[in-house]
């Protein structure tokens, strides 16, 4: 194989297969370097799929990637220690509009993006693992060292590590995490056979259903759960601050089995087995931790830099759209004969300023904050929730009740704040 090549991607996440795709797609010559033995053997991408962000990159993938189910209802639960309250939104997926929604499973999904790659003419090493950027001596990034495989140059590097960042730590270009800014996610993948699964959860053909939940899986921890339909199978999981676990005597698969416990999860469960289990980092500082993205001869993209926020759920969406915008850079210094400097690769930062994706996830980080010092926040305290859409519920003429109540729920989630989004 050649060394040079004009961009080198490390990772075959989503982000990285986006900037790979996009780059090799404009006619430049891309070498993607990932340490998986193969697609999908060890990336995060989850089981919710948001079509927009693949849309852009590959038009017709609706009709060509493996999905499992389009979302048709989207269940909002939140817990206490015995029941639920929560809301239904339900669509007909049947609109003029293509269903924005997918669940997927991993591995078919990651070989199908994979092979796009390959014949759109990226070249894709696997078992690859980069272990330092190389700089020469004015500091620039010229390539990378890879574990047995030798070195690699480039005119630029684009890191898509997700979002531990080793490589970006290790060469400096990044400080370290830290554990109150990144949630860990543990999953399993239940079978369940298809049948009984349309049947519990009221849907037919490829239609399915995501249920997301915020609750006291424990006292002091913050987290989500979740439930999702694939075709014959079942994810399921909670996301909890790993700041928070460190402090707690709890282990993350005890958190993942007092959430499989709750009485609203437990029959949905029901004659499923665990045919795949795994446990990720995922990035929850947002804005206000963001890493340098970009310097002389690199950029970084997705996880690495810390797109995730507490109330944002989309991480293979922003990873999508943050490697493509590393590529569209890329391609515009390239056909302007610019070098890959940091003063022109700025320019990325422009376009993630000027993203719908990014505007969107940065104004809600403003409301995450907003809501946080005034303390409002309305999932502060999931227990008082449910108390107070049950007398909401059974006390509809008991004006002054019901509106104490709310008072109460109100002024009073300031003092315990168990739970809040993550994963
Ligand atoms: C359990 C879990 C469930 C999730 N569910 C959802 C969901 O349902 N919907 C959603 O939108 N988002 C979900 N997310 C978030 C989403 O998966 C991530 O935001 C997304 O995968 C980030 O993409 P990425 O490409 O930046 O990083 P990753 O997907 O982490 O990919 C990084 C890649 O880089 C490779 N790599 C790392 N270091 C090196 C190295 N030194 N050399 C070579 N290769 C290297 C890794 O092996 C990996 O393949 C979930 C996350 C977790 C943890």
């Amino acid at each position: 194989m050649a060394d040079h090549f004009e961009v080198i991607v490390v990772g075959a996440g989503p982000a990285g297969n986006a900037a790979a795709l996009t780059l090799a797609k404009a006619g430049l010559d891309v070498l993607q370097l990932e340490r998986a033995e193969f697609p999908g053997a060890k990336n995060a991408q989850g089981s919710l799929l948001w079509a927009p962000a693949l849309e852009q990159l590959i038009a017709d993938f609706h009709a060509r990637a493996p999905l499992e189910r389009h979302i048709v209802e989207q269940r909002l639960w939140t817990l206490d220690g015995d029941s639920h309250t929560g809301s239904r939104d339900w669509t007909t997926g049947t609109g003029s509009s293509a269903p924005d929604r997918y669940t997927i499973l991993r591995a078919p999904f990651e070989a199908w993006f994979s092979s796009a790659l390959r014949a759109a003419g990226v070249r894709v090493a696997f078992a690859t693992t980069v272990t330092e950027v190389i700089r020469e001596v004015d500091g620039r990034v010229s390539g990378v060292h890879t574990a047995g495989g030798g070195d690699f140059y480039a005119d630029v590097v684009i890191l898509a590590e997700g979002v531990a960042s080793l490589i970006a730590r290790q060469s400096g270009l990044r400080e370290d995490l830290h554990p109150q800014t990144v949630a860990l996610t543990i999953r399993e993948l239940r079978r369940l056979p298809r049948p009984l699964l349309e049947n519990r959860f009221g849907v037919q053909g490829d239609d399915g259903v995501v249920i997301e939940a915020s609750g006291v899986f424990a006292p002091g921890i913050r987290g989500t759960g979740f439930v999702h339909t694939n075709r014959e199978s079942l994810s399921v999981g909670v996301g909890c601050m790993v700041g928070d676990i460190v402090v707690s005597d709890l282990t993350p698969s005890e958190l993942l089995a007092r959430f499989k416990r709750h009485p609203s999860i437990k029959p949905l469960l029901a004659d499923s087995e665990v045919v795949d289990f795994s446990a990720q980092l995922s990035p929850e500082g947002g804005y206000r931790v963001q890493p340098r993205l970009f310097g002389d001869g690199w950029l970084c993209c997705g996880d690495g830099m810390q797109p995730g926020s507490p109330a944002h759920r989309e991480g293979a969406t922003l990873a999508l759209t943050t490697g493509r915008l590393a590529a569209e850079t890329i391609i515009e210094l390239s056909r302007h004969g610019r070098p890959m400097s940091a003063r022109h690769l700025s320019l990325y930062r422009d376009k993630l300023e000027r993203s719908p994706t990014l505007r969107l996830l940065h104004k809600q980080h403003a409301s995450d904050s907003a809501a946080e010092e005034e303390h409002v926040f309305p999932v502060a305290d999931p227990r008082r929730l449910v108390r107070a859409s049950r007398v909401l519920r059974r006390d509809a003429n008991g004006g002054g009740r019901q509106k104490r109540m709310l008072r109460h729920f109100f002024r009073g989630s300031e003092s315990s704040r168990e739970v809040s989004g993550a994963a």
